[in-house]
């Protein structure tokens, strides 16, 4: 079995953003050579996501609207964790949003339904951030 691990650093200019990362994550499976096996992608950060969906600008703002409607941002005082720190919402939608994927890989291919991309969810921007991908198989 082989096996192949990368970090992925990003630096969204914002505090929210969502950034599709499946061209990345194929350049990865390239790399590793891999042509059956699987495909973890997570986020190494407790206020970031990876998900999976479509990558629609429309939808993406009606996942930015739910989710401040869910767990909004200000004000930042609502929430105990808010103590030295204003990323508590950051830490709700994370949760929402998921910390990881697995995709299939099939013929060296990411074997996705209808539409299907990655995307990192960034719930706290303006930093340095980081994705781990590993991929197993052979
Ligand atoms: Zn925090």
């Amino acid at each position: 079995m082989k096996s192949y691990r990368k970090e992925l650093w990003f630096n969204a200019p914002t505090r929210r953003a969502f950034i599709n990362i499946t061209a990345q994550i194929e350049e990865c499976l390239r790399e590793s050579g891999i042509k059956e096996g699987l495909v973890l992608v997570n986020a190494m950060h407790i206020t970031a996501s990876v998900f999976i969906n479509d990558d629609e600008s429309g939808l993406h703002h009606d996942f930015d609207k739910w989710l401040e409607k869910l767990a909004p941002h200000e004000p930042v005082s609502q929430y105990r964790h808010n103590v030295g720190e204003d990323n508590a919402d950051a830490h709700l939608k994370r949760q929402v949003m998921g910390r990881e994927v697995i995709v299939a890989v099939t013929e060296s291919k990411l074997d996705f339904g209808p539409w299907e991309q990655i995307f990192y969810g960034e719930f706290d921007g303006k930093r340095k951030k980081r994705v781990l991908v590993k991929i197993i198989g052979e």
